[in-house]
């Protein structure tokens, strides 16, 4: 959870010609800069970035957003990626926070894990010194032939076979702390009376998982002889999360930054052998399918990834959900490869049966995301057929929706609409790619008839110039919003977050940072925020008379339809008569001032 003023701080430091500059040629028209659009195919230019709105607008096909939305849309990033990269590019970082917990929670959550992750290196140490004294352990490993210095290195152990050894290692064995980091399991009693408490792990070779500070967060136990599971990994912790972590990471940093990519393996023994034949550059899943998360916590380490799969069918299987995992990830500036071993083989037998140097050849001679992507579609599909060909295009759809707009993108197109028998542009309309393909959750393209725009409510009149111009806000007093909420209860209380919002809004990059705080908001306001975007500014003491008349006009409205009810009513009383005659003077009063602005 990065902190809006930080957001703030960021966009206000920023400059979004900069940014979009870096990837798209620019050109300097008016008070605008206009070019060819990344998002949709063009000829001429309909794509604006606006220096004093912060905010970039296409013409054409509505995509719109701040610095941060277009590193987002363009390159893929999440959000907190695209944060960091800007800020990492003016000179700021982005402060860690934990979460949106309260203090007091989250100085109790951090005490948890600290006991959680002080447990999990006691039980390191356990392991690797109960390794010395383990003669088929050793000779299991010695077996695979892995050294002593490869042993050391990913802190390997052995879990010896009681019920309870631990209790060495922790006298308090009955502390809650161990079951919840996994290292103990809690087994009632049928009688519900007492419960029994055991080890997790015994009798297995243990791999310590590390997280990328090195920090020990979970186990892998692999079975010595021919017990079942053969390999047990620490279930979900506080600490562990297998979705997001990678086996060997912490181990391969180095290496992954001297070799220039990242090899993902199926096994945490395909990573010790690999490391044992001087192949570092390998980490592991955890026994779960591969992640986007996983790929983009690779990405981060750098801007090649190939995962190799064992040649049967079950590697094959691994390979398609990758290739999902990997989709939206898949920018110019990558390479994501594929690598299938034939099918007898692993990379732990690979490498031992042939060496490290036919192993790296193998690897760069891995297929392309490109070449795999049109192999699954054309796979067991005849596409001498129109049912054949509609069926490739059928399953490529959502394949070529998760991919960011980029040349590969463009080029995957080109290379199906040629198997089966189209056009790009019809490719592209099937495909509803003309479209930005994920325009963030806020920032979706209005539709077309939003475009021309309907003569403008004031609400919305009001709106639009709050979003324009946050600094206005402070001019709506609570008689304002009262009044103008009565007369549009929906766009009433949308302005009231707004107002909110733009209250806490300071700086030059105003527009661009309220967008951002309400990215999370959906339909009308994001439609809002769109026809902001499309605006030429307005000049702030004009948008500000504007917005005063806008709200004496809503207050007027709303007087003259209560002075309406008491009028139908027939004025009975004299209270009445007299709201009436207050009335009448209110509204004189507001139109006096309205011809007064007029005239100036
Ligand atoms: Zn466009």
């Amino acid at each position: 959870m990065i902190s809006q003023n930080f957001i703030q701080d960021l966009l206000n430091r920023v400059d979004i010609i900069d940014v979009v500059g870096r990837y798209v040629q620019l050109k300097k028209g008016g008070a605008n800069f206009m070019g060819l659009c990344p998002f949709h195919n063009e000829k001429s230019p309909s794509f604006t970035v606006s220096p004093t709105k912060q905010f970039y607008h296409c013409f054409g096909c509505g995509a719109h957003g701040t610095a941060i939305s277009f590193l987002m849309e363009f390159s893929g990033m999440g959000f907190v990626e695209a944060v960091k990269d800007l800020a990492q590019n003016v000179g700021m970082t982005v402060p860690e926070q934990e979460d949106r917990l309260p203090p007091a929670q989250r100085a109790e959550v951090q005490a948890k894990s600290l006991a959680l992750s002080d447990a999990m290196t006691q039980a390191t140490q356990f392991y690797r010194q109960q390794l010395r004294g383990a003669r088929h352990a050793i000779d299991y490993l010695k077996g695979r032939g892995l050294t002593g210095e490869v042993a050391a290195k990913y802190a390997i152990g052995y879990a010896p076979e009681g019920w309870d050894s631990l209790r060495s290692v922790f006298p308090d064995y009955d502390d809650d702390a161990l079951v919840e980091a996994g290292l103990v399991i809690d087994k009632g009693d049928e009688q519900g009376s007492t419960r029994k408490r055991y080890d997790r792990f015994r009798d297995r070779i243990m791999f310590p998982i590390r997280n990328t500070k090195g920090q020990v967060i979970g186990f892998g136990g692999r079975v010595l002889g021919s017990g079942e599971p053969k390999y047990l990994n620490s279930p979900e912790t506080l600490l562990f999360q297998k979705g997001s972590e990678l086996y060997g990471l912490f181990e391969a940093r180095q290496a992954i930054r001297d070799q220039g990519y990242v090899l993902v393996t199926e096994g945490y023994m395909d990573v010790v052998a690999l490391s044992q034949f001087g192949f570092e550059q390998a980490v592991a899943t955890l026994g779960t399918a591969c992640t986007p998360v996983h790929v983009q916590k690779l990405l981060r380490h750098t801007d090649q990834v190939i995962f190799s799969f064992d040649g049967d069918t079950a590697g094959r299987r691994a390979a398609r959900r990758a290739l999902d995992a990997c989709l939206q990830h898949a920018t110019d500036n990558r390479t994501l490869k594929f690598l299938f071993l034939p099918t007898e083989h692993d990379p732990d037998s690979y490498i031992r049966a042939y060496g490290n140097e036919a192993f790296e050849r193998m690897v760069h001679e891995s297929t392309p995301l490109s070449q795999f992507l049109i192999a699954q579609l054309t796979e067991d599909k005849d596409l001498t057929t129109a049912e054949g060909r509609a069926k490739a295009q059928y399953e490529a759809k959502p394949m070529l929706q998760a991919m960011p707009p980029s040349a590969l993108r463009l080029q995957l197109l080109r290379q199906l609409a040629q198997i089966t028998d189209s056009t790009v542009q019809e490719l592209e309309s099937l495909f509803e790619l003309a479209r930005p393909v994920t325009t963030g959750r806020l920032m979706k393209a209005p539709p077309a008839s939003v475009r021309r725009r309907p003569p403008v409510e004031l609400e919305r009149k009001v709106l639009r110039i709050v979003l324009a111009h946050p600094e206005f806000a402070a001019d709506l007093d609570e008689d304002a919003l009262q009044a103008i909420g009565q007369g549009a209860p929906d766009h009433g209380e949308m302005l009231r977050a707004v107002v909110q919002a733009a209250r806490g809004v300071t700086g030059g990059a105003g527009f661009a940072t309220l967008a951002e705080m309400l990215r999370d908001q959906g339909g009308e306001l994001a439609r809002l925020i769109a026809e902001v975007a499309a605006d030429t500014p307005s000049e702030p003491e004009l948008a500000r008379r504007e917005l005063a008349g806008a709200v004496r006009q809503t207050t007027m409205k709303i007087l003259r339809a209560e002075q309406d009810r008491l009028a139908a009513a027939g004025l009975p009383d004299a209270a009445m008569r007299d709201r009436y005659r207050e009335l009448s003077a209110t509204l004189e009063r507001l139109r006096a001032e309205a011809e007064r602005d007029l005239a100036n």
